[in-house]
């Protein structure tokens, strides 16, 4: 008989079932790898919590990092088995016109290789998975996987930093410092910009600054727009990154940003639906840029997976908690404690 392994599944609002399937062969351009850990993303939070029904049952966990088992036949990636790999697990197909433009973060049929009768999903918390050759990065450096697993979240980090053209000495205001916010602020400050943080949470204040931010400030208890102007010269910020999901501080960003200034959409806002306006004359007469980003592309996936297992980006200030799998709804509970940044499974 096969051997077998654990995987969870998302099964409804605080529902996980834990089940045993055996563990597969790995067919042509594919890879078997060791789960060693998988950090809780807000997708994963929110599917747990039931503020995103649309995608039950979810095998969830895409921030994965492991030992790499078997390779199927026709697989060219530099790894064999034994080697410490990353997983970039959000499925790309390379055959799109998304893909072929340089926007696999956009693929077109991100969601098309479902397979009949399994539920969907990365299926990072589990003691194996299968992957295909381009979702497997082997590790550079040597650090621990707990820290590796986050090359998912900084390679879509990398990929917003790079779209939103940051020079030296730009002055930019980042909304929120959760994980997301606080790896923006790591990654733009060693662009050489001056880096604010807006954050009502004390603790998350407290742990911007402690990162290197050059003031942080409430935004529930200052007007934003003014408090903006007032941090840089009256001038407004070059770059605004809204790093929480919130339709009105996208609102009110819109108005903060400087001439030639840009707004960075990182974040999913929810609910999804929810609307702002806008006075089309701020593109006219300040020429400001509104953009945004999701995911990551392949080459800041490759970047992330560097500068994580090397520990040019150190983490460890990132990581409050780890739990095995087998402790899954707490690690979930955990992840939604607004006072606790990445918080990891581990296999
Ligand atoms: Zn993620
Ligand atoms: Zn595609």
């Amino acid at each position: 008989m096969a051997k077998t392994y654990t995987r969870s599944i998302l099964a409804s609002p605080k529902e996980i079932v834990f089940e045993q399937v055996p563990i597969p062969t790995p067919g042509p351009g594919q890879a078997l790898v060791q789960v060693k850990a998988c950090a809780v993303c807000t997708w994963e939070q929110r599917v747990y919590a039931g503020s995103d029904k649309s995608s039950y049952p979810l095998l969830g966990g895409h921030e994965v990092s492991g030992i790499l088992v078997e390779v199927g036949p026709g697989v060219l990636v530099k790894a064999k088995p034994g080697d410490h790999v990353v997983a970039s697990r959000l499925t790309r197909c390379f055959q799109c016109t998304s893909c072929r433009r340089g926007l696999d973060s956009i693929c077109d049929n991100a969601w098309a290789n479902r397979v009949p009768g399994e539920p969907a999903g990365p299926g990072g918390f589990s003691e194996y998975m299968l992957l295909d050759a381009y979702q497997l990065y082997p590790a550079v450096g040597d650090v621990p996987f707990v820290e590796s697993c986050l090359s998912e979240p900084l390679s879509c980090v990398l990929r917003s930093v790079k779209k939103a053209q940051v020079q030296p000495a730009d002055n930019v205001v980042i909304i929120g410092a959760g994980i997301m916010g606080l790896l923006h602020l790591t990654m733009l400050q060693r662009l050489g910009a001056r880096v604010f943080v807006s954050e009502p949470n004390p603790v998350r204040a407290a742990k911007a600054l402690a990162l290197g931010a050059l003031g942080a400030f409430d935004p529930t208890k200052e007007n934003f727009v003014e408090k903006v102007k007032s941090l840089t010269g009256g001038r407004g910020a070059d770059l605004i990154v809204a790093a929480i999901g919130v339709a009105p501080a996208i609102q009110e960003a819109i108005n903060a940003v400087g001439k030639g200034g840009r707004l960075m959409v990182y974040a999913s806002i929810q609910p999804r639906g929810s609307t702002i306006t806008i006075d089309p004359n701020l593109f006219h007469n300040k020429e400001i840029t509104l953009t945004g980003t999701v995911s990551q592309g392949h080459e800041d996936f490759l970047q992330a997976v560097s500068l994580l297992t090397t520990r040019t980006v150190d983490v460890r200030p990132l990581i409050t908690n780890t739990f095995p799998l087998a402790q899954l709804r707490e690690a979930l509970e955990a992840a939604l404690n607004g006072n606790n940044y990445r918080v990891v499974v581990t296999m």
